[in-house]
C-alpha cells in the first residue's frame, strides 16, 4: 500500500477561530498548524502552534514548506506577510479580498459598487477633515480607524458637534498610521449577519440571516435564523454573492448588515469565520468551520441548512457556571481555554430549539439560573 500524506491547513493567528477550525478539521483527516506570536495562543491546546510574529520570515518559510494551504483566523495580518507567503503556498482568502476588508473605506467603497448602501461616509486625515465631515454628515456620528479596529475598538461616538475635539484627541494620533473614516449614526431597526462561503470552484452558500445584539461594540447575542426576514434573505444572499464574486473569494466571510426602513445597509466584511456563525457548529447541517476547511482545500461544500432555532451567547471576560448549560437540553458549552481578561471573548454556548416556545423556554431557563437575564431578552422578546 502506499504511505498516504494527510492534507495540512495553515492557519495565521491562534485564537478561538483557529481553535473551532483545527477542531472542524479533524474529522475531515486534516491536520492544522497555527502560528501565533503568543505562546499561549488557545488553538495551540488542540493544533501544532509555531510560535512566531508575522515578520519572522525564517518561520514562515519553514512554515509555508509544512501546508498544503494558508488561511486566516484574523485578518490584520500585515499585508505584506499574505503576499509572500502568496508566492510560496496557496493562500485563501487572497490577499487582495483581505486587504479590501482589512480597510474600512475601500470595503464601503466596493459595498456601493455591489449595489449595497452603506451609512454616509467620508475619509479623514486631518483635523479640518472631520470638522468638513461633521458639517455634511452631521451627528450623531462616528469616528473609525480604517484599519486595525474589531469589537469597537477603535471608535469614537461623537453625540454632538461638540464631541469632536474629544474625538480628535481618542484617534486623531491614529489618522497618519492607520486612516480614520466618519460614519453617519445608523438608528437601525435590527442588526443582521449573514455568513457566506465559496469553494474554489466558485461553488457559493450562505447560512440562513442571523440577527445579532451588541454590547458596547462587542457581540453580545445571535438568533438564527433571524426570524421574519422576509425578502431580505434573498437580497442579503445575492448581495454576498456579488461581492464574493467581485473579490473571487474563497472561503468562509461574514457580511454585517444593518436594517433601516426595512432595507439593507453594509456596515463591514470580516474576510473570516466570524463569531456570528458560531451557531452554525451545532445548528446547522455544516458548521462555518467545517466548511471554510473544505472550501480553502478546494473540498465539497457542505449543506447550510438550519437544523432548527439557534442561539448563541458569548462569555465576555471570564466564563460563569458551565453547569446550567451543560444540564439543559440541546446546550452547547464552549470554553476556549483561555485566561480570563477584561473584554476578552473566553467563551460562548449555543441553544437549540425546534420552534420559537421550545426557544424561549430553554434560553430564558438556562439565563435565569446565570443571572443573565438581560443578555438574552432581546432574543426572548424577538422570539415572543
Ligand atoms: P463595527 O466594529 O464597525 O462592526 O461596529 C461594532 C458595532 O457598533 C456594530 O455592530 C453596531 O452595533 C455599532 N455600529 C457601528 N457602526 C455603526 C453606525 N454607523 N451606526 C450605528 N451603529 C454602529
Amino acid at each position: 500500500m502506499t504511505v498516504r500524506r494527510q492534507p495540512v491547513l495553515g492557519i495565521l493567528g491562534g485564537g478561538q477561530l483557529a481553535r473551532m477550525l483545527a477542531l472542524a478539521a479533524a474529522p475531515l483527516g486534516v491536520k492544522t498548524l497555527v502560528v501565533d506570536s503568543a505562546t499561549d495562543a488557545c488553538a495551540g491546546q488542540v493544533a501544532t502552534l509555531v510560535v512566531a510574529d508575522w515578520t519572522d520570515y525564517a518561520a514562515l518559510e519553514a512554515f509555508a514548506r509544512q501546508v498544503d494551504v494558508v488561511t486566516f483566523d484574523f485578518e490584520n495580518v500585515p499585508a505584506e506577510t499574505a503576499h509572500w507567503l502568496a508566492q510560496r503556498v496557496a493562500v485563501f482568502p487572497a490577499p487582495r479580498a483581505l486587504a479590501v476588508a482589512q480597510d474600512r473605506l475601500a470595503e464601503k467603497t466596493l459595498f456601493r459598487e455591489c449595489g449595497l448602501g452603506t451609512p454616509d461616509f467620508m475619509a479623514i486625515d486631518t483635523r479640518a477633515d472631520l470638522d468638513r465631515a461633521l458639517s455634511t454628515i452631521g451627528a450623531p456620528a462616528i469616528l473609525k480607524t480604517r484599519r486595525l479596529g474589531y469589537d469597537g475598538k477603535g471608535q469614537f461616538r461623537l453625540r454632538s458637534l461638540a464631541d469632536a475635539d474629544a474625538a480628535w484627541v481618542a484617534l486623531g494620533p491614529q489618522a497618519s498610521a492607520h486612516g480614520l473614516i466618519l460614519e453617519a449614526f445608523v438608528p437601525f431597526e435590527r442588526e443582521l449577519s449573514v455568513i457566506a462561503v465559496r469553494g474554489r470552484d466558485g461553488d457559493f452558500r450562505t447560512w440562513p440571516l442571523t440577527q445579532n445584539w451588541h454590547t458596547d461594540g462587542v457581540l453580545s447575542l445571535s438568533l438564527a435564523p433571524a426570524p421574519d426576514v422576509g425578502s431580505l434573505q434573498e437580497r442579503a444572499t445575492h448581495l454576498a454573492r456579488t461581492l464574493a464574486e467581485q473579490l473571487d473569494y474563497v472561503g468562509v466571510f461574514a457580511l454585517e448588515l444593518f436594517v433601516k426602513g426595512g432595507e439593507l445597509l453594509g456596515n463591514e466584511m470580516a474576510p473570516r469565520v466570524h463569531n456570528s456563525g458560531h451557531w452554525t457548529i451545532e445548528g446547522a447541517l455544516t458548521s462555518q468551520f467545517e466548511n471554510h476547511v473544505r472550501a480553502v482545500l478546494g473540498l465539497p461544500l457542505g449543506d447550510t441548512a438550519a437544523r432548527g432555532l439557534s442561539a448563541m451567547f458569548n462569555w465576555i471576560g471570564e466564563l460563569p457556571d458551565a453547569a446550567p448549560v451543560l444540564s439543559a437540553v440541546d446546550a452547547h458549552w464552549h470554553d476556549y481555554g483561555k485566561q480570563p481578561r477584561l473584554g476578552r471573548k473566553v467563551g460562548h454556548a449555543t441553544v437549540c430549539a425546534a420552534n420559537a416556545e421550545q426557544m424561549v423556554e430553554r434560553l430564558g431557563g438556562i439565563a435565569h439560573a446565570l443571572g443573565r437575564d438581560q443578555q438574552v431578552g432581546p432574543a426572548v422578546r424577538e422570539l415572543g
